[in-house]
């Protein structure tokens, strides 16, 4: 080979390598926020607004990309944790009274042209620091959020809605804190699968929780509100997914063993691992709900759970940082 056409190869093997490197930026990294907007949805849900020049750098990889929200300590100090990689480190260094209190919640809307990124809240009272601040909080207040690096380039994770390229019918069953994910996940898929067939189940407190969802006309939302259907936490849920679902045929399998998952020391949390499936389900709420969600699902009605994805996303008495 001739010297510049040497020198052109090594010039162009440069280039590639500057183009095709990933990115050495955290996948994940800490914004500063504050409070812009409040949007009362429904009794039990409130949008807020947040706002601050750290969101030009955020990005969301799905509808229900979930984000890591930093409240006030016990003390009353805000979080200032330093920004960069280093916030999980300075986070545990902190003295218990120092130290913010850490919830996962998830990204309705990120608007990253105007700064802003919304993120719905359940108002389920003051007994936990997410909730409380929440139920308070008035425009200007700050908070830090965990989310997704837009410099990272690549996929940051933090996310479980992955239908496979295949699925020809969708089942969502949620309640309320799973609520702003399925909305987004709705908004998606009248967006790019029109024609998928979607059966939504959403437990809430109220009936005048039920909000105006953007879908599909092949969608099929039901709304299972507490207060009406006189059911306690979760019944809704399980009878939708019981008595009401259109689910496929699977083998009744009683003999089929399920690991135990200590709901009351972590969170449950299963994905769907079937690249290829025909069906797929999409389950998130209270965690004994799912956990007998998960029980129906697989040992009675025998249906895979590599199409399966369940998520305890929080457990009634107990707390999960
Ligand atoms: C991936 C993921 C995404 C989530 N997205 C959202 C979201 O977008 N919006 C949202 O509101 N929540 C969301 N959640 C749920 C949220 O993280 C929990 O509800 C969390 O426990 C709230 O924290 P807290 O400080 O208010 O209460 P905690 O301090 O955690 O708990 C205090 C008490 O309140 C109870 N409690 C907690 N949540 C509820 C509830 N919803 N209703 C009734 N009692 C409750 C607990 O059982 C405990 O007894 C998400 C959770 C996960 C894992």
């Amino acid at each position: 080979m001739s010297t510049p056409a040497r020198i052109t190869q090594a010039l162009q093997q440069g280039l590639r390598r500057l183009v095709c490197s990933p990115s050495t930026a955290s996948a994940y990294r800490l914004f500063d926020l504050q409070l812009k907007r409040r949007i009362a949805l429904s009794p039990s849900l409130t949008r807020l607004v947040f706002t601050g020049p750290d969101v030009a750098d955020m990005t969301t990889e799905a509808p229900d990309q979930r984000v890591k929200l930093f409240f006030p300590a016990p003390d009353g100090s805000l979080p200032t944790l330093p920004k960069g990689e280093h916030w999980k480190a300075a986070h545990s260094a902190l003295p218990a009274a120092q130290r913010p209190p850490m919830r996962t919640y998830t990204i309705r809307a990120l608007r990253r042209e105007a700064l802003e990124v919304d993120v719905d809240f359940v108002l389920h009272g003051v007994n936990g620091p997410a909730s409380a601040w929440a139920t308070q909080a008035q425009v200007g207040d700050r908070l830090q959020m965990v989310a997704p690096n837009l410099a990272h380039g690549g996929d940051t994770g933090g996310y479980e809605w992955k239908p496979p390229r295949d699925v020809r019918s969708v089942l969502l069953v949620g309640d309320e804190t799973a609520l702003p994910a399925i909305a987004g996940i709705l908004e998606q898929l009248a967006d790019t699968q029109p024609e998928l067939a979607v059966e939504v189940f959403i437990e809430v407190p109220l009936e005048a929780d039920c909000l105006a969802l953007r879908h599909s006309p092949a969608t099929r939302l039901h709304w299972l509100p507490r207060n009406l259907l006189h059911s306690d936490q979760g019944q809704g849920m399980l009878h939708a997914v019981r008595e009401l679902a259109s689910l496929p045929q699977g083998h009744a399998a009683p003999g089929v063993r399920l690991e135990k998952v200590d709901i009351e020391k972590r969170i449950l949390w299963e994905k769907a691992s079937s690249a290829s499936s025909a069906f797929h389900a999409w389950v998130a709420g209270e965690s004994a709900t799912v956990m007998e969600i998960r029980r129906h699902l697989i040992k009675e009605r025998g249906l895979p759970r590599e199409c399966l994805t369940l998520m305890g996303y929080w457990r009634a008495g107990r707390t999960f940082g």
